[in-house]
């Protein structure tokens, strides 16, 4: 369904900060060359480097290093694109620095750093890499019925930021990109205390929405390049989009992002809020850089099963609800024991027990925090039997539609 209001292929005014117009352009893969012309081509339609990232200070590069895995999972930011992004700002002499601060980071980070190839990726482009949790936060002042405050990172005062999120779908957001990258300049145990306080799908996306005006950066780049589709944010399939995304407005740009898997803006809490608010509009301009609009629009990407359930009707969608559950499990034979998951539970769902971990699901939120945090892989997720009966007939549709084309 095209819902847009204006696709714009050839001219247009470059735009700059407050605009709301996303630009989209191909790169079919993580070399070099065409990593760099994506970048500059989304830059220059910006109105260039100066406007995204002012000369007079530092810039923080802000990607989504979720967990330890290695860049073929499509879990985390590739650090190509990290390494070109960092490497441009560099050559037009910004301090670049980069940084994130994943789920359950309090130990570990530069285990993260290496894994997910950012470490390499600072070294190469000249940038310094920054623990948030080590380097100290400031207070940013949030209107939600949830929180007042948050505290982030302080280079969110020192530096301009710049977003480098990852497309992917998201069994608990349905979506993460732009938005929910967000999340990552508040350091440390603090971004489970938010799961504790929203606690429910459709809270946490409120709150990820409030969150917008104190935490979007000046301008927000998403990697799409090879994405993920079913239930990420960990254990989807990567998926090869073939696309580099950009935009000042975050919201803007996950609304985009959602026309992309596939999804409508109601289908996604936060692009719905986003739009009710007033912070993107329904159909942002797309400006389109060496790209049709074919390039964009993916209509088979497998979604999240959480969506599913959306889809019911009302009267049924409570009794679904609770049969519909997903909830995280442990496999003892791969746990290490190292209590990361355990320090990451915003309500004491994750314990020890003889020094392997277990998940009590009767408390369990579902906020995903351990499995994004184990580094084991020994967190998975255990569907019930009608979640079970929904994979088997979804990936039976893939198969068939794959064997048609
Ligand atoms: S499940 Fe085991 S290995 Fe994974 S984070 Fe928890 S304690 Fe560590
Ligand atoms: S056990 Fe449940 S509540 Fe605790 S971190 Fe894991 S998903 Fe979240």
């Amino acid at each position: 369904m095209v819902y847009y209001n204006e696709i714009i292929e050839k001219s247009y005014e470059h735009k700059k900060e407050g605009d709301d117009s996303v630009f989209v352009t191909r790169a079919s893969s993580y070399e070099d060359k065409e990593l760099r012309r994506a970048v500059e081509a989304i830059v220059d339609a910006a109105g260039g480097w100066d406007e995204v990232s002012p000369p007079e200070r530092p810039v923080l590069v802000k990607p989504n290093l979720m967990a330890a895995r290695e860049p073929s999972r499509a879990v985390t930011t590739h650090p190509a694109l990290i390494r070109v992004l960092g490497e441009l700002l560099a050559a037009r002499g910004r301090d670049v620095i980069i940084g994130d601060s994943p789920a359950g980071v309090a130990r570990g980070i530069k285990r993260v750093w290496e894994i997910t190839g950012a470490a390499e990726a600072a070294r190469a482009a000249g940038a310094r890499l920054v623990s948030f949790e080590a380097e100290g936060s400031v207070p940013r002042p949030v209107k939600s019925r949830f929180v007042e405050e948050v505290r982030v990172t302080r280079f969110c005062d020192e530096a301009t930021v710049i977003g480098l999120a990852k497309l992917k779908t998201h069994f608990l957001t349905i979506l993460t990109g732009a938005v929910k990258n967000c999340l990552g300049v508040i350091p440390g145990l603090a971004k489970a205390e938010l799961h504790r306080r929203a606690p429910h799908p459709d809270d946490f996306a409120e709150l990820l929405v409030d969150l917008i005006p104190a935490l979007a950066p000046r301008f927000s780049f998403v990697d799409g390049v090879v994405g993920l589709e079913g239930d990420g944010p960990a254990s989807g399939d990567a998926r090869n989009f073939g696309l580099v995304v950009g935009g000042y407005n975050a919201a803007a740009v996950d609304a985009v992002l959602a026309h992309i898997v596939g999804f409508a803006p109601d289908d996604v809490p936060t692009v719905k809020l986003s739009i009710e608010r007033g912070l993107t509009p329904r159909a942002p301009d797309i400006i389109l850089l060496d790209a049709k609009y074919s390039d964009l629009v993916f209509d088979d990407v497998a979604t999240p099963g959480s969506l599913w359930v959306k889809h019911l009707p009302r009267p049924l969608l409570r009794f679904a609800g609770r049969q519909f559950i997903i909830k995280p499990a442990v496999k003892a034979d791969k746990c290490t024991g190292c209590e990361r998951c355990v320090e990451s539970c915003p309500v004491g769902a994750a314990r020890m027990v003889d020094g392997v971990a277990e998940i009590d699901a009767s408390k369990c939120i579902e906020c995903l925090c351990c499995y994004e945090t184990c580094a084991d892989d020994a967190v998975y997720l255990k569907p019930s039997r009608v979640a079970r009966l929904y994979y088997a007939l979804r990936d039976f549709r893939h198969r068939r539609r794959r064997l048609r084309a």
